[in-house]
């Protein structure tokens, strides 16, 4: 598989013109890490294959990932990142990751790509598979690639947005432990489905909810609402990944004195909340500018708002 491919199974395949700080490029740069197929983490040649055409990853989605934002230099929420990572693992019966060994590989990653690329933000992603459906041999690799400009856009200018039936009730990760409902597995062809549905329809995300109609989250984001001065998402039980930035953001939230919350919240809620945003590692923050057709205004203590996301991601 080549890298494109490999980035393929976790986010929609981007044009060349979605990059930006690398427009020379006729292809995204990339940088890629192998973390298991060796005695020690090792850079790979972007332009050559690196898993097998019977990895369990490509074949069913079958492992976990994690993607981190990489900022001159230095990944942020590491900790945060590095315990789903663990829990996900578990989750799938995968061995435990062995962390010093990632970190060595994302150390390695950060460096070589600042030296070859040097955006100054990135994506840096850690994959974690089952491995060789023919010898059971785990693989892992990280992979560092500049931010693709509609993320860009959609911090600046905010998203427009649908909600969609996620097709479960809420409490399917009670009922079904298989559904592996918080884990951040590799299968995300769903997700990905959706995304491209809403864009199709002119829109630019997707809030996802439940049978019960309960908000859920995006199908990469957390869903982060502001009302009665209170900043509130969805509790994980709701059937939700648990948010590393959305849970940053809490904590620097309550530090300066707001109060937050993990409520179960309608579509009419988020209607007639101050505002809704979608935060993600790498997205930072998007607010949500219309939903379902009504429009969101700008809140006046949005900017407050979006700084408090902003330094919660800068850890
Ligand atoms: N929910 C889902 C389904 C996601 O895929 C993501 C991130 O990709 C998030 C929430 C937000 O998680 P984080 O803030 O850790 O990036």
């Amino acid at each position: 598989m080549n890298s494109s491919d490999s980035r393929q199974l976790t986010t929609p395949a981007p044009s060349p013109h979605d990059y930006v700080g690398t427009p020379a490029l006729a292809t995204p740069a990339q940088v890629i890490v192998d973390v298991l197929g060796a005695p020690e983490p090792q850079l790979c040649d972007p332009a050559e294959p690196m898993i097998f055409a019977d990895d369990l990853a490509a074949v069913r989605g079958d492992g976990v990932f994690e993607t981190l934002m990489l900022r001159n230099g230095e990944v942020h929420n590491l900790q945060r990142h590095a315990t789903r990572f663990v829990t996900s693992a578990a989750m799938l019966d995968l061995g435990e990751p062995d962390l010093d060994r990632w970190l060595a590989a994302t150390e390695l990653a950060a460096e070589a790509f600042g030296a070859s690329v040097g955006a100054p933000e990135a994506a840096l992603r850690w994959v974690y598979s089952r491995g060789r459906e023919s010898t059971g041999q785990a693989t892992g690799w990280v992979t560092v690639a500049p931010i693709a400009a509609d993320v860009l856009t959609a911090r600046q200018s905010g998203v427009k947005v649908m909600t969609a039936e996620r097709g479960f009730r809420i409490d399917l990760s009670e009922r079904s432990p298989w559904a592996l409902i918080g884990a951040k597995t590799l299968s995300y062809a769903a997700n990905m489905a959706a995304l491209r549905y809403a864009k199709a329809h002119g829109l630019q995300d997707v809030i996802f909810v439940s049978d019960e109609g309960h908000v859920l989250e995006g199908p990469t984001s957390s869903v982060v609402v502001l009302r009665d001065n209170t900043l509130v998402t969805p509790p994980i039980e709701a059937g939700v990944l648990p948010g590393t930035t959305q849970a940053a953001l809490f904590r620097v939230a309550e530090e300066q004195g707001w109060e937050t919350a993990y409520e179960v919240l309608s579509v009419q809620d988020l209607i007639e909340s101050d505002g809704v945003w979608l935060v993600s590692s790498v997205r930072v923050q998007a607010r949500v500018t219309e939903l379902d057709g009504h429009e969101m205004p700008r809140a006046e203590c949005a900017d407050e708002i979006e700084q408090m996301m902003w330094e919660a991601v800068a850890h």
